[in-house]
């Protein structure tokens, strides 16, 4: 699970996370909904310590995020240990940043030979599993650029989970993609969710948010406006910056 308490986070002057209270149960899928600037890329970045937060406490599982308490006091973790708890965080970003030096199968297995040092034979035979699972078994030796954008993101997706993450954390996964291949990613994480996966999904997918978020949060401002389930959130917003929001996505 995720726990994240009393989240604030500021660039300069400008408060991007205000007082940020979530809380992700082990096998459910959460989706952030919220306009430009909104603080939602900030939040997910937060997870991994990708940035560095203010006040609060991120937990995912039994791991404090970029810290260790003494007392009530919080000392930030060394840069190795950061890096270690990152390996149970999966991210998959709008551009899906594959090495396109390496083919597909080496995208997949070169972090958990090289960060989790695990046999190449057991990575191998996971790789494998995985491009099946996103249905890409056929292209393990293609390069990234012979791969349209919706089968890149899938690689991206399987190249997460070749780390064997406890979650996983989207950011706007399919915005960069031509609308027709759209479908065939949302796919792959509807059938993730299905799975039991822990997921954190920013995107704008409001029939995706419907179908498979056990929770469908709104944040405007650094601020979470409204959470709930998605009758309650998509279909009887109560906040009228969640109506006003939801009226320009639906
Ligand atoms: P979008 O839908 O456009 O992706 P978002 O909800 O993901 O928006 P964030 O990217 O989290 O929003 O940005 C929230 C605010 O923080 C914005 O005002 C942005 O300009 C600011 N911001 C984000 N990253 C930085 C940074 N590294 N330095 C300074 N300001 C930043
Ligand atoms: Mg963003």
């Amino acid at each position: 699970d995720i726990n994240i308490q009393g989240v604030n986070k500021s660039f300069g002057f400008n408060k991007v996370l205000d007082s940020v209270d979530l809380s992700v149960p082990a096998g459910s899928v959460c989706v952030i909904l919220g306009p430009s600037g909104s603080g939602k890329s900030t939040l997910l970045r937060c997870i991994n310590h990708l940035e560095r937060i203010d006040a609060g406490t991120i937990r995912v599982g039994d791991e404090l995020i970029g810290y260790r308490q003494e007392g009530n006091r919080l000392f930030e973790l060394q840069e190795y240990k950061i890096a270690r708890q990152r390996t149970s965080i999966g991210m998959v970003f709008q551009h899906f940043n594959l090495f396109p030096h390496w083919t597909v199968l080496q995208n997949l297995i070169e972090a958990p030979i090289r960060v989790k040092r695990e046999s190449k034979a057991v990575v191998m035979e996971r790789a494998h599993r995985l491009l099946k699972r996103v249905g890409l078994a056929e292209r393990a030796n293609a390069w990234p650029r012979e791969l349209s954008g919706g089968q890149q993101q899938r690689v991206a997706i399987a190249r997460a989970l070749a780390m064997e993450p406890d979650v996983m954390l989207f950011d706007e996964p399919t915005s960069a993609l031509d609308p027709e291949l759209v479908g065939e990613v949302l796919e792959v994480m509807r059938s993730l969710a299905k799975s039991g996966m822990t997921m954190v999904v920013v995107t704008h997918e409001i029939g995706f948010a419907r179908e498979v978020a056990d929770q469908i949060i709104f944040m405007d401002g650094g601020v979470i406006v409204e959470a709930g389930s998605a009758e309650t959130v998509l279909d009887a917003p109560r906040h009228s910056r969640t109506k006003a929001f939801l009226s320009t996505v639906l």
